[in-house]
């Protein structure tokens, strides 16, 4: 461990958490595994292991299941006055932003993204999108209904809590998807056993802490972090779960769907994109090539809304992608502890090999690098920033999610050429256009089936904009209003009169 991170200089903190195995959350108590089995994280700027975590398997997910149904059944959050649920909500948010920089470094260190990134994304992200659930709160509101004949009954409806809840969550931004996880089900009253990924599980485990702290009661959020084949999947096939929130393969994704299936328990589902970003003549190139770094080559490609499909209009096609290759080209990869690093690693040696891999196939299939286009030194998980042009449909480079810092650039003619080029993927998260002609922009985002559509902008989140997909990019929607309704169900109440 301490080679791991004695050359980072990082704060006190982040160093004694990294100094004994982390345990699991469990009815608000830090537990071993039932096994007394512990996995390795690694930093994947190095390859070492920052510590060992707690492996929770089937027997410790039916105890955090329990834990949970009992804190939902007893009702200390359920039953809590919103008002002061939306308080402990909001003191969370606080004691993140409070402890802000050591969350960064946890995210560098786990994750492998540069601090500098993780201080103005990531937390800050998550801490807005508590503060914000926090306010829903209050807010969580039926309706009166109005019935054919009046007079004659009384009809409203309440939104419940769904109850309890099963989230499984990825490792590109492993907080922010806590919080996007977290914050919902908080908010409506539910009770939440969640998973991490392997790969990211430190964030998490910290915010469990602060989540004791800001006086959440026990047993309504449990932590337990494990193998997605084990601990996610015995989550996702459990009896006594109501809902399972998934974010991350459409291949997982489909299997939790099966795992669902047992008891009929609701399903949202935010998986993989491979988003298509249009930039049009008339906009402004400068702005469109800035933009289109930005859509693939933020949080190293490693977004399931990158815009890793760059359609450029004929005649500037040759522009933009010598603008887009010198931007590749600027990136400074390297350890995310480095100020000077743009883009740190990869997630893991397997991340590594799968992008390296569609690097491979795309280029034995005759296309063409423009930037980049290999793994970068050999130590740690670096690739690239990698444009590719000369590619043609049926290559796996310009229809398989490569989730890594490859874009793939494509001239087209004519907006109805570029809709149909757009929309035949098998993904509908996101998309981009650029143009400075609004009318053709908003004619564009109604032909586009994707969740998002962003017009001369990319990437642009926030706690109250909806977020998911269309088609195999998953269902439900994360964050905004949307996201209650995921959490809550309907109660009509008929009163005869
Ligand atoms: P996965 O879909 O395997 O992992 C996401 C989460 O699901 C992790 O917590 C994982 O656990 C868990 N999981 C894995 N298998 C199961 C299962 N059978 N039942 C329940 N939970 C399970 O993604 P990978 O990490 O393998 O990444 C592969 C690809 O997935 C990426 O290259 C990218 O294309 C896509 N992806 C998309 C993301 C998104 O934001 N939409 C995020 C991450 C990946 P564990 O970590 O232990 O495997």
């Amino acid at each position: 461990m301490a080679t791991a991170i004695s050359s980072v200089g990082l704060e006190d903190k982040v160093t004694s958490f990294m100094k004994k195995d982390r345990k699991m959350l469990i009815n608000g108590k830090w537990v071993e595994s039932i096994s007394g089995k512990t996995f390795p994280t690694y930093n994947p700027a190095t390859g070492e292991v920052l510590v060992r975590v707690a492996e929770g398997d089937r027997e410790d997910i039916d105890l955090a299941v329990k834990a949970a149904r009992a804190a939902f059944e007893a009702g200390p959050w359920r039953k809590m006055s919103p008002s002061d649920r939306g308080k402990a909500i909001w003191r969370l948010g606080d004691l993140l932003e409070k402890n802000l920089e050591e969350f960064a470094e946890l995210e560098m260190l786990d994750n492998g993204k540069p601090l500098k990134i993780a201080r103005v994304a990531d937390v800050p992200l998550a801490v807005d999108l508590f503060r914000y659930m926090a306010g829903w709160a209050t807010k969580i509101e039926g309706n009166t209904i109005p019935f054919a004949k009046p007079g004659k009954y009384f009809a409203y409806t309440v939104r419940e809590p769904i109850g309890v809840v099963g989230q499984v969550i990825p490792w590109n931004f492993p907080l922010l998807m806590a919080a996007w996880k977290l914050g919902p089900a908080l908010a409506t009253g539910c009770c939440v056993v969640l998973k991490p990924a392997e790969q990211t599980p430190l964030s998490a485990l910290r915010l469990g802490e602060l989540i004791q702290e800001a006086g959440i009661p026990d047993g309504v959020v449990n932590i337990v972090p494990g193998y997605g084949e084990t601990a996610g999947a015995a989550l996702a096939a459990h009896p006594d779960v109501d809902k399972i929130a998934f974010t991350g393969s459409t291949e997982v994704g489909k299997m939790i769907l099966q795992a669902a299936a047992g008891n009929l328990k609701k399903v949202s589902l935010e998986l993989g994109g491979k988003s298509p970003n249009v930039v049009f003549a008339d906009g402004d190139i400068d702005q469109s090539v800035a933009g289109a770094s930005m859509a693939i080559f933020f949080n190293h490609g490693q977004c399931c809304a990158a815009g890793s499909r760059l359609y450029v209009e004929k005649s500037i096609f040759d522009k933009v992608v010598d603008g887009v290759s010198e931007q590749a080209k600027k990136i400074k990869v390297g350890p995310g502890w480095e100020q000077s690093s743009d883009m740190g690693p990869l997630v893991s040696e397997e991340q590594l090999k799968r992008v390296c891999g569609y690097l491979e196939s795309g280029i034995s299939e005759g296309a063409k690098a423009t930037a980049g286009g290999q793994r970068k030194g050999d130590k740690g998980y670096f690739v690239e920033p990698t444009v590719l042009v000369n590619t043609t449909e049926k290559m796996k480079v310009v229809k398989e999610e490569i989730f890594g810092p490859v874009v793939v650039a494509i001239p087209f003619s004519d907006t109805s050429e570029v809709v149909q080029k757009a929309n035949d993927n098998i993904y509908g998260l996101a998309s981009g256009i650029w143009t400075k002609d609004l009318s053709k922009a908003h004619k564009l985002a109604a032909q586009i089936r994707a969740g998002t559509v962003w017009i001369n902008c990319y990437n642009v989140f926030d706690a109250a904009l909806p977020f998911g997909g269309y088609k195999q990019s998953g269902w439900g929607r994360e964050m905004g209003h949307d996201a209650l309704e995921m959490y809550t169900e309907t109660k009509a109440v008929c009163v005869g009169l």
